[in-house]
């Protein structure tokens, strides 16, 4: 027993005067958020001459409470203190609400970054918006996702109210901004970091009608109401500019404040700050903070422009064309015209440079590219791993490569450990501890210690019974959450993550149906019963993403009450996907799904959670899985499907035409063709099924059915080598050990040694 058990019982029956075995567990949570808040309030800050400013429009935090109590070196005594007075910490953790100020996988990164910040002690911080009804909250009502505001902020929050606020400019008023923080704690540090979320008073959750939609043009009531609200009408793109000036331009104020207060004299700014932009979102920090150096600060323009210049990072996460952002001209003039005037003479700076359009920041459609203004005035351009950085410059950007080769860098994603296998896996950490020791949650990399181990029976009888374990784990968790009744005993395969063409799901979704036929129709039986889970959600504007969750409604519907074909196969969409059920469904799955069309995803993280979870990929060479193949070693992942560069030709010649698979092959046609049969046709919507349909046969832009008789083979090949155990769990064991990679401590040192230059 350490010193540090019934620390917290003493303080919960102090402040309540009862005993821990006589609180609810409501009660518990509440004394153990403020026991968490007074230890991190005294803490000092991390510090250092120049500082890191991650300005980001989401940070996907999850829970804080066990994080928090991990990083105090105090979840275990916590664990034991509430245990010995007939409490589970399990339940306590399910009173809190997820925070909803991130919607995928680039706010996660941007969690998993604060996170490795203050482990590393590095002085720098987190900065965006506190949007009080997140993205949105997902329900399923007939087979369809319905959209509701996700409220998450409590009386009793990890909110911590500042008395920090900035005027904020926009072309017919000012706004007021209030700063409120949450405390990023290190992992057994004494020192930590801020997450910075500005916001507004006057906020009006009356605004809000039928689901998410709201009166969009009330900006003074509804700024930070939601996270990417509807930008499908101008209104919602206007909106969109109030909420990314109104975040970069409290960035920028508080940056030269703090840079004030540390003795910058701001002609040497960027000695004392480096702003990273995380996506396109924060790019106007570039002229807004030109802005306030010129005129609030007095410094003249080309001086401001060669500081700014020397203070910015741009990280992209993107090579879809369609998510790099250009905003109108004219609607920054509307919103912003003090802004307009910078960019303008930005953009003057850069005609005058170089003749080449594909470089300019204002087109010859009047829109701003804001990658194109990052580019151009920054000291690094980043991708997220090795293979979208490379094809950024030899193809989606190689415009600028040519004239900045010294820019470009790659800097792998990554994941913290503490959340993602100290907390969400507690048995793998825990088996991982008494093989190889501690000193993987200092250093990673030392989990390859655990190769060792390989070809040990007995270790792989253990990280068997732990899976099966964490199965239970979630089969209580669905049952109690999700209303889903899982069977513990079958393989786990999950693909969860934002629906979009491009990760094909629906790709999974004709899997399924040809699972379907070959058990129902042709009476080719599993060896083993196989459950499909689906989790994510899809932008309310995204037809065909909404299409296709529709479709897996409908086959959940179909498979699961057919009693001929339940024994063998189910399907589940998990409502809601978020960073709690990631931590649930991950520790649990045997098949790790990372099919996106070659060249699409950039990186991914969540197959760098399944895989230090001991789950295998199977996955297209794309994003980091590129890297995960190359570390795990062929023989311990499974790949399919055409590579990037014959991908990238295709769309170059537009040679792809979905018609030809579906033609010419029988088995895909029968999958296609289910789609819109009359079984499913029963259970959902004739609209949504035929455009889904008619999408598939005629355009398939992310082409679907070029991988699709590769990925069925791939996996049929995966199910029956999971019926060697001691094939599998070698896998699986390799898997684990060359995860230290994927740490984002290891990511946060690249970018401190290669781009930032804080420590
Ligand atoms: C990790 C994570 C993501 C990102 O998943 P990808 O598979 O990389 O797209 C998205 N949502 C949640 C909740 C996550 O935890």
């Amino acid at each position: 027993m350490t010193s540090k058990t019934k620390q917290f019982a003493n303080y919960a029956e102090n402040k309540t005067g009862q005993a821990l075995s006589q609180l609810s567990n409501r009660d518990i949570y509440i004394q153990l958020l403020h026991f968490v808040k007074e230890a991190a309030e005294g803490m000092p800050k991390n510090s250092s001459k120049r500082k890191v400013y991650y300005i980001s429009a989401e940070f996907l935090i999850g829970k804080l409470l066990s994080n928090n109590l991990i990083n105090l070196g105090l979840y275990e005594a916590v664990k034991d203190d509430l245990a010995a007075a007939g409490k589970s910490i399990s339940q306590v953790e399910d009173i809190e609400l997820e925070p909803s100020l991130g919607n995928g996988g680039l706010g996660r990164l941007a969690s998993c970054f604060v996170d490795s910040m203050s482990t590393l002690g590095i002085n720098g911080e987190g900065v965006g918006l506190n949007y009080h009804c997140g993205l949105f909250k997902q329900v399923f009502r007939d087979n369809q996702q319905e959209a509701e505001p996700n409220y998450w902020i409590e009386d009793d929050s990890w909110l911590v109210p500042t008395d920090i606020s900035y005027d904020i400019p926009f072309r017919d008023f000012t706004l007021k901004s209030r700063l409120d923080r949450i405390d990023i704690l290190g992992y057994h540090k004494d020192k930590k970091n801020y997450l910075n979320l500005f916001d507004i008073d006057g906020l009006d959750y009356g605004l809000i009608k039928d689901g998410i939609t709201f009166d969009k043009t009330e900006i003074k009531k509804n700024l930070t109401l939601f996270l990417y609200p509807d930008d499908s009408d101008k209104n919602g793109e206007l909106l969109r500019i109030y909420q990314q000036y109104f975040m970069v331009s409290n960035a920028a104020q508080l940056l030269i404040d703090e840079a004030l207060e540390r003795g910058s004299n701001l002609h040497d700014l960027a000695d004392y700050a480096y702003v990273q932009i995380n996506d396109t979102h924060p790019s106007m920090v570039i002229p807004e903070l030109i802005r306030l150096l010129t005129e609030k600060h007095g410094l003249d323009f080309a001086e401001a422009v060669d500081i700014v210049r020397h203070m910015v990072g741009y990280t992209n996460h993107t090579i879809l064309a369609e998510a790099l952002e250009k905003w109108p001209l004219d609607y920054l003039e509307e919103v912003v015209p003090h802004l307009v005037r910078i960019i303008k003479k930005l953009d003057e700076l850069i005609r005058a440079e170089y003749d080449d359009e594909a470089v300019q920041i204002i087109d010859t459609s009047n829109r701003v590219h804001m990658a194109h203004m990052d580019i151009h005035f920054s000291t690094s351009v980043n991708g997220v791993a090795a293979l979208h950085t490379e094809i950024l410059k030899n193809s989606e950007l190689k415009p600028f490569y040519d004239i900045y080769p010294e820019k470009f860098n790659n800097k792998t994603n990554g994941i913290t450990f503490r959340r993602w296998l100290e907390f969400a896996n507690q048995d793998l950490a825990a088996y991982i501890k008494e093989l190889i020791g501690n000193d993987y949650l200092k250093d990673a990399s030392q989990l390859e210690k655990l190769l060792a181990f390989a070809d040990d029976r007995a270790v792989h009888d253990r990280l068997s019974k732990i899976k099966f374990d964490n199965k239970v784990a979630l089969k209580r968790y669905l049952k109690e959450n999700k209303g889903i009744d899982l069977d513990a005993n079958s393989i786990i395969d999950t693909q969860v993550k934002r629906f979009h063409e491009y990760k094909r799901q629906q790709m999974n979704a004709l899997y399924v149906i040809h699972k379907y036929l070959e058990i129902k129709k042709y009476h080719r039986l599993p060896k083993r019963k196989i459950t499909v889970i689906f989790g994510g959600k899809a932008a309310p504007a995204y037809t065909i993403a909404q299409d296709i969750i529709h479709l897996i409604l409908c086959l959940s519907e179909l498979i699961n009450n057919d009693p001929a074909v339940s024994p063998y196969l189910n399907v589940f969409l998990v409502e809601n996907y978020n960073v709690t059920v990631a931590e649930k469904l991950i520790p649990a799955t045997d098949i790790s799904e990372q099919i996106s069309l070659a060249s699409k995803e950039a990186s991914g993280t969540g197959n760098m959670k399944f895989m230090l979870n001991g789950a295998l990929t199977l996955g297209t060479m794309d994003g980091a899985n590129v890297e995960i193949a190359e570390l795990a070693g062929e023989d311990n992942i499974y790949t399919f499907g055409k590579d990037s560069d014959t991908i990238i030709d295709l769309y170059a010649k537009n040679a792809y035409a979905a018609k030809d698979y579906y033609d010419h092959d029988a088995a895909i046609k029968e999958a296609v063709d289910f789609i819109v049969s009359p079984d499913i046709l029963a259970l959902g919507k004739k609209e949504r099924l035929e455009r889904l349909y008619h999408e598939l046969i005629n355009k398939d832009w992310f082409m679907t059915l070029i991988d699709l008789k590769d990925y069925i083979a791939k996996k049929e090949q995966m199910l029956a080598d999971y019926e060697n155990q001691a094939l599998w769990n070698k896998k699986v064991l390799h898997n684990i050990a060359k995860a230290g990679f994927f740490s984002s401590d290891r990511t946060i040192e690249q970018y401190d040694k290669d781009i930032w230059h804080s420590l």
